[in-house]
């Protein structure tokens, strides 16, 4: 399988295959099904495919979060090899991304950065796009894949993309999830056996909130009871929001897209997710 670590080489063998369509998944490696599925949604479309595994200093706003992201080269190598060999993966040194300083470019995200996961994390989006900007300079993809679970990434990417003209299509795809319900992240392999299993109960305390809530008060009020019985997990925030203005809202209806999003702390780790409370 063909792995590429600079610029230059990845540029050589994109210009090799000009005019044939390109998908770019961008990852931070420890590869689960959920990056997989993405993958394989690119195999559909695309001819020419591209996963980057780049674990991007500017998004952490957190130097121990950085130093403990966990990294599994070689088996995300037999991952993605195990669904295609002729797909190609773009593995960066950090000096490759950041020939100069390692920070950030400045963008303008409408405020969406300064909400939800960006109060916790100063910084983190700008790291985002920053990483997702040069990917997209160096590869030159038509088609970018985002995972849903992270939703404000996908939305400020989908912003950003939309107000610059980037030529790029974004395209989203449904959150993968383990048994219990838990969306797959590469840190969950940092939780304990039994506050995994127990973390189910996040997903299941979002669809039942979907199911019987009538508004976000109701809602908040159902989750703060759920995260009573499991004490180990601190709620940062849980949102309502109109998936197209991303303000908060309170009456969600059936014909408006909204969202109910979620983040929690537990053993040292930060999980989100989301659940489409419109469909
Ligand atoms: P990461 O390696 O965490 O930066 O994620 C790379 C891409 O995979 C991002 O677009 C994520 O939204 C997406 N992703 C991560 N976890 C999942 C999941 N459980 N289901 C679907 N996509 C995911």
């Amino acid at each position: 399988m063909p792995v590429f670590k600079t610029i230059l080489e990845t540029k050589k063998q994109r210009i090799k295959y000009n005019g044939s369509k390109c998908g770019l998944i961008p990852t931070m490696g420890s590869l689960h099904k959920g990056h997989l599925s993405l993958i394989k949604k690119s195999l559909k479309r695309d001819d020419d495919i591209w996963v980057s595994i780049f674990i991007n200093p500017t998004q952490f706003n957190c130097e121990k979060d950085l130093k403990k992201y966990p990294k599994n080269l070689d088996e995300d190598l037999e991952k993605i090899k195990s669904i295609s060999k002729k797909i190609n993966v773009f593995l960066p040194a950090e000096s490759e991304i950041y020939p100069k300083k390692i920070e950030s470019s400045k963008f303008n995200m409408n405020n969406l950065n300064n909400i939800f996961e960006g109060v916790d994390r100063p910084g983190h989006f700008e790291g985002v796009l920053t990483v997702v900007s040069k990917l997209f300079k160096i590869i030159n993809p038509d088609n970018a894949y985002f995972g849903e679970k992270d939703f404000q990434q996908l939305c400020i990417i989908k912003n950003w993309q939309k107000h610059n003209n980037i030529p790029v299509n974004i395209i989203a795809s449904p959150t993968i999830r383990e048994k219990n319900g838990l969306a797959m992240s590469s840190r969950n392999c940092l939780l304990s056996k039994s506050i995994r299993n127990e973390a189910g109960f996040i997903f299941k305390s979002l669809s039942e909130c979907k199911k019987i809530c009538r508004n976000g008060n109701e809602i908040k009020e159902k989750l703060l009871e759920d995260f009573n019985k499991h004490l180990a997990f601190k709620l940062n925030y849980v949102a309502c929001i109109d998936t197209n203005s991303f303000l908060e809202i309170n009456e969600f209806r059936k014909f408006k897209e909204s969202r109910l999003l979620i983040s929690a702390s537990v053993e040292g780790v930060r999980l989100i997710d989301n659940i489409a409370l419109n469909n």
